[in-house]
């Protein structure tokens, strides 16, 4: 089941990470020469990312529509952005038109509902890609409300949890029922991933977002603290941080939004979440409630809980006594 939908997620989300890979190198670079930050090259990424993934899916499954971050009304403000964008989404697909990377962005306005939809993230993590770390390309289908296929590019991600020297790049993928894998985005034979067994806290370990404003690290830690786990939080940027609970390299991500009016956002989760279960996790809100991926918003109570499963209700039951 679902096999077209899965080979097709997985090259357009390994090409699209060749095509950010490209500008976060130069990012990088710049930032040796430049002090002032510019922000310009991400939002370029950003958008040939969905441009690139938008028309590889529509060439593919040309009825099914599409849920994504960005649109094109930034090229209003700046033809040389779109020229730019053109540029590196050529890269990937050389006969692109003008038009149809225009229409690549602005058919992503799809607001959710029952049926089949992908939901994409085209650089989810774009602090952590401005700093040279941790980002993610996350495209998931949802049918129903559920997630049924995830394709997670993480770009930076090394691929023997660990070795922050050796190869980095990681595709991680989910089929519903089909469990998840780990293969190196420039190709191998990839291999089953597994959530950690870990079942006490003590030993247990928690990521959180590096950006405290996107959650809230005191909260986490309280949390942490609560549930009996003493190894300090581990910061990571993007969905990255739910592909660290996938292959057993921490036990739980831990997201608890500091302000009250934020809403979780499909495409920050979607991808993510699939991955989580399928190598044998748990991914809820800190009511203990499935996640539901039928609208761009989610409806959360305080946050999202993805963990190894083991220790899933004993952190709900810490939270239940931290967060009330
Ligand atoms: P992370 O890399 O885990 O910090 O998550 C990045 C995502 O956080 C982005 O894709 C945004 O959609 C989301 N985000 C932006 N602002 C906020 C906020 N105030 N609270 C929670 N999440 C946010
Ligand atoms: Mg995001």
């Amino acid at each position: 089941m679902y096999e077209r939908e899965l080979e097709a997620a997985a090259a357009a989300v390994r090409e699209a990470c060749r095509l950010t890979r490209a500008v976060q190198d130069q990012v990088v670079a710049a930032r040796a020469r430049v002090l002032k930050a510019d922000r310009s090259p991400v939002t370029v990424a950003d958008l040939a990312s969905q441009v690139a993934i938008s028309a590889r899916l529509a060439a593919a499954f040309p009825d099914d529509l599409l849920m994504a971050e960005e649109d094109s009304a930034p090229f209003a403000q700046s033809p040389d952005l779109e020229r730019r964008v053109l540029d590196l989404a050529r890269r990937a697909l050389p006969d692109l038109t003008a038009e149809q990377a225009r229409h690549g962005l602005d058919r992503a306005g799809h607001p959710g509902g029952g049926g089949r939809f992908w939901v994409l993230d085209p650089i989810d993590g774009t602090k952590g890609f401005l700093r040279g770390e941790q980002y993610a390309v996350a495209l998931a289908m949802v049918e129903d409300g559920r997630v049924v296929v995830a394709a997670l590019g993480c770009p930076n991600l090394p691929l023997t949890a660990g070795d922050a020297a050796g190869a980095r790049g990681c595709l991680l993928t989910a089929v519903r029922g089909r469990g998840a894998r780990q293969q190196a985005l420039d190709g191998d034979a990839g291999r089953a991933i597994a959530v950690e067994t870990e079942v006490e806290p003590a030993t247990a370990t928690a990521c959180v977002s590096v950006e405290a404003e996107h959650s809230s690290h005191d909260l986490a830690q309280r949390l942490a603290t609560a549930a009996g786990l003493t190894r300090p939080l581990r910061l990571v940027d993007s969905q990255c941080k739910y592909g660290l609970v996938a292959r057993g390299e921490v036990t739980m991500y831990l997201r608890l939004p500091k302000s009250s009016t934020w809403r979780e956002i499909a495409w920050d989760h979607a991808a993510g979440s699939l991955v989580v279960e399928e190598a044998g996790g748990r991914v809820t809100d800190f009511a203990g409630r499935d996640l539901d991926f039928s609208r761009r918003t989610l409806d959360v109570t305080h946050g999202i809980l993805a963990s190894n499963r083991h220790i899933h209700d004993q952190v709900l039951a810490a939270a239940r006594e931290i967060l009330g």
